[in-house]
């Protein structure tokens, strides 16, 4: 079989089969023997039905010989049961909340299921375990005892994926050509690509599985390392616009802020001036919690670019940020004797200037206008969303170009505005609040220089937080109250907008955002004005809330994780978070943050639907962690690698993620692909590396 010719024409594949394989993204014989198992069923540790005791967690294999749905009569909990029987003895196995499962087994199949055992009344049953059709055959081993599960979806089997994976590993007949220089999987011992390939789909022992994942999770972000260590290499081809400063002016524009900088921030600074001292562009990653001051920093960078006589440029990824950025960029600047002029400009085509007579006020402008001044260089300042990289937009000489939470924007945004819109590459100052895992860092930002803000400003309150059960619910009220009666504000975060939908019984648990402003506002809450925030609503009614929240005429917001990103309110104080279990430890932390922005004391209150153990576990970790890059390494390493879907919105895949628990495989990558680089910048010694590196560059660069 070639491994490009399309799955297709190589399997008869029914129009149901298409469309599943379609929604899996697998086309190719390649893509199927790169699609792996997310589990194997180990039948060496396989038991018989009558030796089985309550307590154990095993895979038993049998033939279904009952099969029924019914209702628990108390609670009309669906539960679907089965009798499973092999030559020693018969077990129930039940699942509940599963009505489908009657439907997908049948009498007469064979089975195998994985479970824990537990006893009831009637005797020993399996309480919801994954269960595989497989033929006897399959179940007895065919030399292997282990078997490779697949992610299914529907109309495409695990089955059927082991069956065609299995049918096309017998076929490969030439050597899969591996782009891994041979001395680093021997300085590593990692098998090769090939051997890897079959220990994944068809290990004899889980050791050789394991083998296999750590190799391919190797691979992977040595190629992310690869791609961006490239990235930098192009970048530093260019030349950027040297920006010589005064110290002394400097050190005066830094003098009128409104509190002194932490050293953190110093050091910021000084390396941020040092980069744009040179003439090749600095790229540069200002990572920091939430009210760490990254502002301040973005604004010094600006202030150098145009005391120098040229441009910069800001982007946000939202429009109530791009407006708060706009805010803060006049406010700071009104202190200097001539104020530069700066301009707003956002997709829903807002744009913004401000006023001649009163500066703190912005007032709205033609878009011809605005894009006159910003290309005859009248506007040394332009702020943005995603619209800043149209190309109708022309600078006259930009130097500078700050991101704000730059992985919400692709690589190749990033990329369009840090080159192609001038001869000369702009500095590209990126932020980040988004706390990450170090191993994370090293490899998606590869390709940047690293500032960290690990220090909050002096006078910082540290957060009391709470996680509050059902019961309490009343007592969480009247703290907010307290806080109110001090005239101080309060979040109150939802995780949905809307009211559920009838149909889909997995939401109705979780508030909603309309739902819960009405009842607070009705039972709760009567004497306070209470607003409302999320995603859907248009530009011109978030800016509203806003303002009403910003001007205390609202007292709570009710909002969606809308507000994660960047709003600064400081008079803010308290925040309650509903259904904490649905975010991620870093999103609640994040989340929080809302409320640490003054010297007020700040109380987030952390409501769960789930009682369970693990999730309270986890919760406590908000209390417990001292930072945002600790909790996200809590996440790492607590959730099971199936449950890191987030490495998505990095690029990395599950097999990757796991790679990211390890920091010596992480350093290992970095370490051989910066002497890579070193050895042969074009990779020209490296023609395998290369061609695999720009088969893969679609899937690397995250869009
Ligand atoms: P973030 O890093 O989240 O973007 P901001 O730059 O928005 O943080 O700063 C948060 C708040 O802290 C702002 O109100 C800002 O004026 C204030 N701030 C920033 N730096 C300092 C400092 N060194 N001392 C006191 N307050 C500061
Ligand atoms: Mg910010």
């Amino acid at each position: 079989m070639e491994l490009n010719s399309s799955i297709e024409k190589e399997f008869r594949l029914s129009p149901r089969q298409k469309t599943a394989l379609g929604k899996l993204g697998l086309e190719t014989i390649k893509d199927l023997l790169f699609y792996f198992p997310s589990r194997y069923e180990n039948f060496s540790e396989r038991k018989n039905i009558v030796s089985l005791a309550e307590g154990d967690k095993t895979t038993v294999f049998g033939e279904v010989l009952e099969a029924s749905l019914g209702k628990t009569w108390k609670k009309k909990m669906a539960i679907s049961e089965i009798s499973l029987g092999d030559n020693t003895g018969i077990i129930k196995a039940v699942w509940f909340h599963q009505p489908y499962m009657a439907k997908m087994i049948n009498v007469g199949d064979k089975v195998a299921l994985t479970g824990k055992i537990s006893r009831n009344k009637s005797g020993l049953f399996i309480s919801n375990p994954d269960f595989e059709k497989i033929s006897r055959y399959e179940a007895l081993g065919e030399g292997s005892m282990i078997l490779p599960v697949y992610p299914e979806t529907s109309g495409i089997t695990s089955r059927w994926l082991r069956f065609a994976i299995q049918r096309i590993l017998n076929s490969l007949e030439k050597d899969i050509v591996d782009p891994i220089p041979k001395d680093i999987l021997k300085k590593y011992h990692l098998p090769s690509l090939k051997s890897s390939l079959i220990f994944i789909h068809k290990p004899r022992k889980m050791k050789d599985a394991e083998a296999a994942r750590k190799r391919l999770a190797f691979e992977e972000i040595f190629f992310i390392q690869m791609a961006r260590l490239c990235q930098r290499q192009e970048r530093e081809k260019y030349h950027s616009l040297k920006i010589d400063f005064d110290r002394e002016e400097l050190e005066k524009f830094l003098y009128s802020f409104p509190f002194k900088l932490t050293g953190a921030q110093k050091n910021a600074i000084s390396a941020v001036s040092g980069d744009m001292r040179k003439n090749s562009p600095m790229s540069r990653l200002l990572e920091g919690d939430v009210g760490s001051g990254k502002t301040a920093v973005a604004i010094t960078a600006a202030y150098l670019a145009i005391s120098a006589g040229y441009q910069a440029a800001y982007m946000a990824p939202t429009e109530i940020l791009a407006g708060q950025h706009f805010e803060s960029f006049i406010e700071y600047f009104s202190e200097l004797r001539l104020a530069p002029k700066i301009g707003l400009i956002t997709s829903s085509g807002c744009q913004k200037f401000p006023s001649k007579v009163n500066p703190s006020e912005a007032t709205k402008i033609s878009k011809a206008q605005l894009l006159k001044w910003v290309v005859g260089g009248e506007i040394p300042i332009l702020i943005g969303t995603h619209s800043l990289i149209q190309d109708s937009v022309k600078f006259k000489n930009l130097a500078l170009v700050i991101i704000d939470e730059q992985h919400r924007f692709g690589t190749k945004q990033r990329a369009s505005l840090a080159i192609n819109k001038s001869e000369n590459a702009p500095h590209l100052l990126s932020m980040t609040a988004t706390p990450i895992p170090r191993t994370l860092a090293l490899t998606v930002y590869g390709d940047l220089d690293l500032s960290l803000l690990d220090e909050l400003p002096a006078g910082r309150k540290s957060p009391i937080t709470k996680i509050i059960n059902p019961e309490e619910r009343e007592t969480a009220y009247s703290m907010v109250r307290e806080e109110l009666k001090k005239d101080r504000q309060a979040y109150i975060i939802c995780p949905r907008i809307d009211e559920p939908d009838p149909e889909k019984e997995m939401t109705i648990l979780a508030k909603s955002v309309k739902e819960e402003a009405r009842r607070l506002k009705k039972e709760i809450f009567p004497e306070w004005e209470i607003g409302i925030l999320h995603g859907k609503m248009t530009p011109q009614e978030k800016d509203d809330v806003l303002s009403d929240f910003k001007n205390n005429k609202i007292q709570i917001l009710v909002a969606t994780s809308v507000v994660e990103v960047g709003i600064n309110i400081p008079n803010a104080t308290i925040i309650i978070i509903e259904g904490a279990e649905r975010f991620g430890l870093a999103q609640l932390h994040q989340l929080r943050g809302r409320v640490i922005r003054s010297s007020y004391q700040p109380y987030c209150l952390v409501f769960a639907e789930s009682k369970s153990q693990k999730t309270t576990e986890r919760l406590k970790a908000l209390i417990t962690a001292k930072n945002g890059f600790e909790l996200a390494e809590y996440d790492l390493k607590i959730r099971g690698a199936g449950e890191l879907g987030g490495g998505k919105q990095w690029g990395v895949s599950d097999i990757g993620m796991e790679a990211l628990r390890n920091i010596k495989m992480v350093e290992a990558a970095r370490t051989e692909s910066q002497k890579i680089i070193a050895e042969s910048p074009d990779l020209k010694n490296y023609p395998l590396l290369a061609q695999a590196l720009k088969n893969r560059v679609k899937q690397i660069h995250f869009e």
